[in-house]
Formats: structure tokens, C-alpha cells, sequence
């Protein structure tokens, strides 16, 4: 059996940089990913600011006062953001499903320490690193941890934390150089003591035998936002009502969809959802310039309404339990005496009289009627969506007028629409083959949209700011639909 583990939501570590002595800040908006930040040590003196004294005879200005001095603070550095893939392959065997879940955890949250703080260590600090060892050689721990200090001291003012290798840990305490205060292991200058924690590099090697290197970083905060699953692979079974986005606008049509409502006795509560004003159309060539401006219509035939506004209206509308989530079909057959047997890819089977196949378009109920299957229409979809701002930001959002912005030439379009709480999602077509499109590696998402923006060159860049700065998963929606003529 394989299934699918869903990521390991963010937490703090329990060692190293990002545990202990460093502030974890998970984030949830995207824009304050900052990656690590830390107080880089200026190792500056204070200084004179250039003084010119005014020597002009008779003068009675003095000039400048001198002596006025220049502090040279602590600069504020970043580092990027880092991204640790772990992965696991494990058999349960003798496990529990549960417990096999506990390990898959248990080892990604040690593969992410790990990772962190190698790509730190090696990457951000180890470059900048300043090797206080004296010239004689080697010096003992308490001088070290002395000189480490000292330089913390003279050069930042401030606390830090030191990196000790595990081998040297035990030194610590009979030397009287560390001591716990709390939970945490500290020195007597109120210095925190990291003890292990994954070093790599030439940095910490040590160039003379039984050298041991110590490291310090002043005070750290990493910012970092919840793990995620990887996307370039299935995504697990959507479990629930609420369990994903649901994608933009609809257009509900009088003799069909709002037919349907009508029926179900929800047509009254589908009104409250009708979004009055954002039916307005704007369509726009590739430079940007306006071919229609249709204002909103109150009374229009085809208002527009939230898909998952929609979903959960209908969602709602029935019993508890009417819906089984997570019982996705597998296998309809029809049995010779009457009736059907279904099969499911979890739980157990169910025998039916009737079965009403409203699986989309995919349905495997469809094949009890027709052999027909859906084909690629040549035209790919790809969610985006805009959070107004400065700039280009602001100037495209502004230009799609009040509800939809459509720009399409032949072969590629955007289609983007505007929110009354001034959201922006929408999509950005291409005509290509489904085999192109999935090529394109999403995994990272500024990547793969550079590459789908790279389309439309010529276009307005107020229409490929939609893409390019999309802030949306940048999900495909390949558009699939049967042959004509089927019925
Ligand atoms: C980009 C885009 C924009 C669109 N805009 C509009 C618009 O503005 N107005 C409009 O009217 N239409 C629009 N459409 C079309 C509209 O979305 C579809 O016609 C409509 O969703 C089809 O409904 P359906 O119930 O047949 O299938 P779906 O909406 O696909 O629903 C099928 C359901 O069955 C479930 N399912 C599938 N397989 C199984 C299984 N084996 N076991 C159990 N459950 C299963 C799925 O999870 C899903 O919930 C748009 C489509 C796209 C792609």
C-alpha cells in the first residue's frame, strides 16, 4: 500500500539555529518570507566624521563642531529563503499506518534541520566568517569561548549565540565556561550555547589536528512559512467540503444552471451570492487598448457567482452525510440480474438500483453508455491571481475596469477578473499541446509563469504583469471536452 503524507506543517526545530536561542516566525503572507535575518557584526570603530575645520582668518563661524562621532551599527542582513526537500520512502511493515506516519515525520522534520542548517552554515555565514584563532595556534576552550566574546562585545554590543561541536560539549560544563539557565545552555556572559548541530564546510574542519573550531552568529530570527506539498506530482483526494480552492468566477446561464437551481429550491438563496456589478466586461487587444467596455448589468441573464460560494450553497442544501468524502469510485458495473455494483478506491463496495453519474469529465459511470471519451481541446489554462500594489501591480489591476478583463489574440489569452473586495484571479490560456504544458516545472512557481509570460512577448506588460507577478499556485486547468454529436 502507498499513500500519500501531507507536508509537515512549519514548527520550530528543537535545536540549532533554528531552535533554542533563535526566533521562529512562521508567516503566513508570502511577503514577509524573508528567509533568515541577523545583526551582521559591523567590526567598524566609531570615527570622526570628516571634520573641515573653517580656517578662512576672521571667520567666526568655528566650522564644523569636531568631535561629533559616526556609530556605525549593526547592519540588519538577510538571507534568502531555504528550501529543504526531504523525502521518505518507507515500508510499514510491522507499522502501523499511524506510526509509519510518526517516522515519515519524525525523519522530515530531521532532514529539514539538517538541510537549514547546512545551507546556512555553508552558504550565508561560512563566506563571511572572520578566523579569530591566534596566530600560535590552537587556544583552549575557555579562550576561545573568551575571544568569541570578546568579539561579540567590541563588535555588536549585544548577545549571541555560539555553535560548539558535539565533541567539545562535554568540556563545557567542567570548565565552568557554560551552564543551564532554563531549558537552554548559556555562558556566563549570558551568551547561548548551541551544541552540535549539523556544521559543514572547510570552515569548521579544522586545520590542525584536535583543533576544535567554534562559531558565533548574533541573534538570529528565521522566517519561514508552512511546508507544502510538492505539486509536480498528484495531489492527495480532496476529503471535504471546504478541502481546496475552487477556482474563479461562473457564469450561471438562465436555461441551464439557474434552471437547475430553480428545481433544487435554492434559486432565492443563489440570488444572495449573485456578485451585482462584477458581470462588467472589458476585452482589450495585446497592447492594452480598449476594443469593448460593457458596464455591469444588474439584470443580467448570466450573473456571476464564487464556485466555492456555489459548492458550498449546494454542499449545505443537503443532509449530513448524504456526501461520503473520500470514497472515490473506482468501478461501476451493471449486474445481469439488475442493479449496479460499485467499487470504491477506499472503503467498502455498494450495490445500487439507479446510479447517477455526475463525476465530470472524467465520469467512469459514462462508460456504461458510450465508449465516447473526452479529448484535449488544445487549449491549457493557468490560474493566477493579484494582489494590488505599487507599480505595475497597481496599474494592471486599475486597468481591468470593474469586472472582467479579457485580452485575447489568436492561439493565447488572459482572462482576469476583479473582485468587489478588489481581489484579482483569473487565468492565462494557451493554445499548446498538453505534453509542452506539462513541461513547464511549476516547482517553482515565478519560474514556470516567466516561461508561460514568455508567450506573450510584445504584449502590454500591464497584461503580462498577470502572469509574471501572479501570486497564485499556478495551477493547470487543461480543458477537456467530448467529441460534438454525442448525446
Ligand atoms: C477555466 C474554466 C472556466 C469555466 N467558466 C465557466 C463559466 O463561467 N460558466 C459556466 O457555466 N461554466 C464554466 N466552465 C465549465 C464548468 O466548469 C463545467 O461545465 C462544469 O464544472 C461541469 O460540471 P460537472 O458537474 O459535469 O463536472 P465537475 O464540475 O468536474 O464535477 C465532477 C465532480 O465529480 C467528482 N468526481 C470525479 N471523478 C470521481 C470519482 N471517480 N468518484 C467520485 N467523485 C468523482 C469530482 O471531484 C467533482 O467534484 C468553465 C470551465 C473551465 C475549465
Amino acid at each position: 500500500m502507498r499513500r500519500r503524507v501531507e507536508a509537515i506543517p512549519g514548527r520550530p526545530l528543537p535545536y540549532g539555529i533554528l531552535g533554542g536561542c533563535t526566533d521562529v516566525i512562521d508567516v503566513t503572507d508570502e511577503h514577509e518570507l524573508l528567509g533568515v535575518e541577523w545583526m551582521a557584526l559591523g567590526c567598524s570603530p566609531v570615527r570622526d566624521t570628516d571634520w573641515c575645520p573653517d580656517e578662512s582668518p576672521g571667520e567666526e563661524s568655528p566650522g564644523s563642531v569636531p568631535g561629533q562621532k559616526e556609530f556605525f551599527a549593526p547592519t540588519h542582513e538577510v538571507a534568502d529563503p531555504i528550501t529543504v526537500y526531504a523525502g521518505v520512502r518507507c515500508s510499514t511493515i510491522g507499522w502501523s499506518y499511524q506510526e509509519a506516519i510518526e517516522h515519515v515525520r519524525a525523519s522530515l522534520e530531521l532532514g529539514e534541520q539538517q538541510g537549514v542548517e547546512s545551507a546556512f552554515w555553508r552558504y550565508t555565514l561560512a563566506p563571511r566568517a572572520v578566523d579569530l584563532t591566534p596566530d600560535d595556534g590552537p587556544v583552549s576552550l575557555a579562550q576561545g569561548v573568551a575571544a568569541l566574546e570578546g568579539c561579540l562585545a567590541e563588535s555588536y554590543g549585544g548577545v549571541g549565540t555560539f555553535h560548539v561541536p558535539t565533541g567539545a560539549a562535554a568540556l563545557l560544563s567542567c570548565c565552568n565556561i557554560a551552564y543551564a539557565d532554563g531549558n537552554r545552555l548559556s555562558t556566563l556572559a549570558g551568551n547561548c550555547v548551541i551544541v552540535g548541530s549539523g556544521y559543514s564546510g572547510e570552515l569548521w574542519t579544522g586545520r590542525l589536528p584536535g583543533a576544535a573550531r567554534h562559531g558565533l552568529v548574533v541573534h538570529l530570527r528565521a522566517r519561514r512559512r508552512p511546508a507544502r506539498p510538492h505539486r509536480s506530482h498528484p495531489g492527495p483526494r480532496r476529503l471535504a467540503a471546504t478541502s481546496r480552492a475552487q477556482g474563479g468566477l461562473l457564469d450561471i446561464d438562465e436555461e441551464t444552471g439557474q434552471a437547475a437551481l430553480r428545481a433544487a429550491g435554492l434559486y432565492d438563496e443563489f440570488l444572495t451570492l449573485v456578485r451585482p456589478g462584477e458581470d462588467a466586461k472589458r476585452v482589450v487587444d495585446r497592447h492594452g487598448t480598449i476594443l469593448l467596455d460593457k458596464p455591469a448589468d444588474r439584470r443580467s441573464a448570466r450573473p456571476e457567482v464564487d464556485r466555492g460560494e456555489l459548492r458550498r450553497l449546494l454542499i449545505d442544501s443537503l443532509a449530513p452525510e448524504t456526501i461520503r468524502w473520500g470514497r472515490r469510485l473506482d468501478r461501476v458495473r451493471r449486474r445481469p440480474e439488475g442493479g449496479y455494483d460499485l467499487t470504491f478506491e477506499a472503503g467498502p463496495a455498494a450495490r445500487a438500483d439507479v446510479v447517477v453519474g455526475a463525476d465530470g469529465a472524467w465520469s467512469k459511470v459514462r462508460a456504461l453508455l458510450t465508449p465516447a471519451a473526452p479529448r484535449y481541446s488544445g487549449t491549457c489554462f493557468v490560474e493566477v491571481a493579484l494582489a494590488s500594489g505599487d507599480g505595475i501591480r497597481g496599474a494592471s489591476v486599475a486597468s481591468i475596469g470593474s469586472g472582467t478583463l479579457m485580452a485575447v489574440a489568436p492561439g493565447k489569452g488572459t482572462i482576469v477578473h476583479r473582485y468587489a473586495d478588489g481581489q484579482v484571479r483569473g487565468y492565462v490560456a494557451l493554445n499548446k499541446s498538453e505534453g509542452w504544458m506539462r513541461s513547464i516545472d511549476f516547482g517553482d512557481p515565478s519560474a514556470g509563469l516567466r516561461q508561460v509570460a514568455g508567450e506573450f512577448d510584445g504584449w502590454s506588460p500591464l497584461l503580462t504583469a498577470f502572469v509574471t507577478e501572479s501570486d497564485a499556485e499556478p495551477l493547470l486547468r487543461p480543458v477537456y471536452a467530448l467529441p460534438v454529436g454525442i448525446s
